[in-house]
């Protein structure tokens, strides 16, 4: 469970995680998905998991009111 503090309610409420996949700015064939892990690769940007961290938007849902709020991870990473 994730606590945080939502605008909406003014108040730290309960959120919860939703992970969206941007459209990549490559082509969707294969090679060109790979093309993308691997310019992801050399800039420094790819995950443990093997996703690109620009290629996701992260946000958090208040489970209160429903407020949604685009948490991308920042600069920690870099
Ligand atoms: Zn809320």
């Amino acid at each position: 469970m994730l606590k945080q503090f939502c605008d909406h309610c003014g108040e730290e409420t309960e959120h919860r995680e939703i992970i969206k996949q941007k459209p990549s700015k490559y082509g969707n064939s294969r090679k060109e998905q790979f093309k993308a892990f691997l310019s992801g690769f050399f800039a420094g940007t790819v995950s443990p998991a093997g996703a690109s961290l620009d290629l996701i938007d992260r946000y958090v849902v208040c489970k209160k009111c429903g407020h949604k709020k685009r948490e991308n991870l920042g600069d920690e990473f870099q």
